[in-house]
């Protein structure tokens, strides 16, 4: 090591030998290979704790052989829980703490006792993780919030994009049929004027409650715009997606506000469309926000299907075709 960085700047001998220290210690940077260095390296890589786990878990096994890894933290109220490996009836557990702040238990998993010496090893390797792990947990925290709707809790209309897109190229590789019901508020716009805005947010967020009880748990609910969900339901088809739409503007006529002795109701009208084969997202979307129009224009409190979609609509398979020329 250089014993005086400003020798680097003279000219001489003096300088010769500072060059000759800094060599020595890039080359001691690349030849160090043991698991710690690795492991620090490999941390800064990735801000994704599930990415993060994974080479904690494969640096770990190199020099602890392990059955099983799992991680458990709470992010933002959300449960969050990373599984690496199977079995192991032995365990070690680790409740990960950095300056007075919880980031999760590690647990480590196996058929054989661990020694102590290895528990040593383990505990040094969460030392050098516990920075990154900590910044990881920091970064979910702010994905989250910017994917959820600060009203209602539930996804937001960037949620909803990342989704819908998702769904379309799913729906498009394995000819999956997906549903998207498009479901706005009648006259959302007096509830607010007469009752207030305060009184408006307490009927958006049940509004959101009724929609998820309305539907199953593998279908996602997301508030897209000011008065209006968006939910996806994979597996369904026309008259099944149909009574949903139906189902949901029942519940939401159930919510009940009372507003200063006198009760708020509200109605809703829905639009929906399952997605043709080979549409892009876009196409989906516009067909089943033409469908909401159109139960806007016929009086609203009703549900419309969206139109079949036009070759127009849908330019991925014959693209797909060109390119593998058939
Ligand atoms: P339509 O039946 O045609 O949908 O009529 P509408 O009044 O529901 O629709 P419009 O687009 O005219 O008005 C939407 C209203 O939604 C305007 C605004 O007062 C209300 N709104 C939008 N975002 C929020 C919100 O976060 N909280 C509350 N309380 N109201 C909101
Ligand atoms: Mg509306
Ligand atoms: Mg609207």
């Amino acid at each position: 090591m250089p014993s005086n960085p400003t020798s680097l700047t003279n000219a001489g001998p003096e300088r010769a030998q500072a060059l000759a220290d800094l060599e020595r210690l890039s080359l001691q940077w690349q030849r160090d290979d043991d698991v710690f260095m690795r492991l620090c390296r490999r941390m800064t890589t990735t801000p994704d704790l599930q990415e993060l786990m994974a080479i904690f878990a494969e640096e770990l096994a190199s020099v602890v052989p392990f059955d099983r890894l799992t991680y458990q933290n709470t992010i933002d109220g959300q449960p969050v829980e990373i599984k690496i490996g199977q079995g192991g009836n032995h365990r070690c557990e680790y409740g990960l703490n950095l300056a007075g702040e919880h980031f999760g238990m590690l647990r480590i998993f196996r058929r054989m006792r661990f020694a102590e010496q290895e528990q040593t090893v383990i505990e040094q390797m969460l030392g050098t993780a516990i920075h990154s792990i900590r910044n990881a947990c920091r970064y979910d925290a702010v994905r989250r919030a910017s994917l959820t709707d600060v009203v209602t809790g539930i996804p937001n209309k960037r949620a909803f994009e990342d989704a819908l897109g998702r769904e379309a190229s799913l729906g498009n590789r394995h000819g999956e049929r997906c549903a998207l019901i498009l479901c706005d508020l009648d006259h959302f716009k007096s509830v607010n004027d007469r009752y207030g805005h305060l009184a408006g947010d307490q009927i958006l967020r049940a509004t959101a409650l009724a929609i998820e009880d309305a539907t199953r748990c593998t279908d996602t609910v997301y508030r897209i715009g000011g008065e209006e969900f968006g939910i996806i339901l994979p597996h369904i088809g026309d008259k099944e997606c149909a009574l949903v739409a139906d189902r949901i503007r029942e519940a939401i006529t159930r919510i009940t506000l009372d507003s200063e002795g006198e009760p708020v109701r509200v109605t809703a009208s829905a639009g929906f469309g399952i997605q043709s084969r080979g549409e892009s997202a876009d196409g989906w979307f516009k067909r089943t926000d033409e469908a909401l129009y159109q139960a806007k224009s016929d009086g609203r409190d009703c549900t419309r299907q969206a139109r079949p979609a036009q070759n127009t609509d849908i330019a991925f398979i014959d693209s797909n075709r060109r390119n593998r020329g058939d």
